[in-house]
């Protein structure tokens, strides 16, 4: 019986074509089927790289039929791709039940990582990084999205959110109606082609410059929202193990200090606690 096929995850530029891993060249080149979101759009990039495998299309529509398909001819032997329009598939991209049951039929699956919308812009928007939440889109219907929102009011990570063109000042209106004119927001658009822009301000200075030039709202956003200030009393349980440690080599004084740092939290309270431990 032949050996099964691996499944790859290969992850694609999202505007520069050269934003692609060697890996992932040599890998597409290798399988037997290259298994894309939409094969027309796919095919520059593969002309681009000089990559001639055989696609296929797998696209949120045909996902469960094509499954069956695929995990046959994965079972019978091939290696097969698979690509999204842009990024990292299976985030905000098909591909979920292609793994799932890939993971259940006991298909090897392998990652072949690269871009990712949501990571690229992180890293450059100035926002804490430490804890994110990544979203995705926000539902388009008003009372839902708000609803959504309202959910992520307290949230203390930056949320990330892909948004479209079309709905980019609706969404920022709608947070400053839920979380407030001050929410600090970095939106990310067009990363890595001609138009790259990355804009910082709070929620009502973003919204004012959205609607201040009409291409100000064209392309491919990603949409940061900085989290809710911590709770000054709230000290996650690692910060008061440091502090714990800590203090059995330093005054409490320097190692509330050092641990408010590490932790963004507030030196006084971590003092107050600090006290605590040796009543
Ligand atoms: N799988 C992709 C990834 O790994 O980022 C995301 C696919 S999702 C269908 C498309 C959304 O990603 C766009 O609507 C936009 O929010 C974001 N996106 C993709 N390319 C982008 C770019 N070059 N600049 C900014 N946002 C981008």
């Amino acid at each position: 019986m032949a050996k099964t096929g691996t499944l790859f995850i290969v992850s694609t530029p999202i505007g520069n074509l050269d934003d692609i891993t060697h890996r992932a060249i040599k890998i597409l080149n290798e399988v037997d089927l290259i298994a894309a979101e939409d094969t027309r759009h796919s095919q520059k990039l593969l002309q681009h790289w000089g990559v001639n495998t055989r696609m296929t299309a797998v696209h949120d529509h045909n996902e469960k039929q094509i499954s069956d398909r695929l995990i046959d001819q994965l079972k019978g032997g091939m290696d097969i791709a698979l690509i999204s329009d842009a990024g990292t598939p299976l985030i905000s991209d098909p591909g979920y039940n292609l793994v799932n049951r890939c993971t259940e039929k006991e298909v090897t699956v392998v990652p072949v990582p690269g871009v990712c919308a949501a990571i690229a812009a992180l890293s450059a928007s100035g926002l804490p990084t430490d804890q994110f939440l990544f979203y995705g889109f926000l539902p388009v219907k008003q009372v839902a999205k708000h609803s959504v929102l309202e959910r992520l009011n307290n949230e203390t990570a930056t949320t990330v959110f892909y948004e479209s063109p079309r709905r980019i000042a609706d969404t920022v209106k709608a947070i400053i109606e839920v979380l407030g004119e001050e929410r600090k927001i970095t939106i990310a658009k067009e990363i890595t082609k001609a138009f790259e822009t990355f804009y910082s301000a709070s929620a009502v200075e973003v919204l004012a410059w959205l609607l201040d030039d009409a291409n100000h709202q064209r392309g491919e956003f990603v949409l940061m929202v900085a989290g809710a200030p911590k709770n000054d009393t709230e000290m996650p349980p690692e910060s008061l193990q440091l502090l714990k440690t800590l203090i059995a080599e330093l005054p409490l004084k320097k190692a509330a200090a050092i641990t408010a740092s590490h932790y963004g939290l507030k030196k006084n309270a971590l003092y107050q606690y600090g006290l605590t431990l040796n009543e």
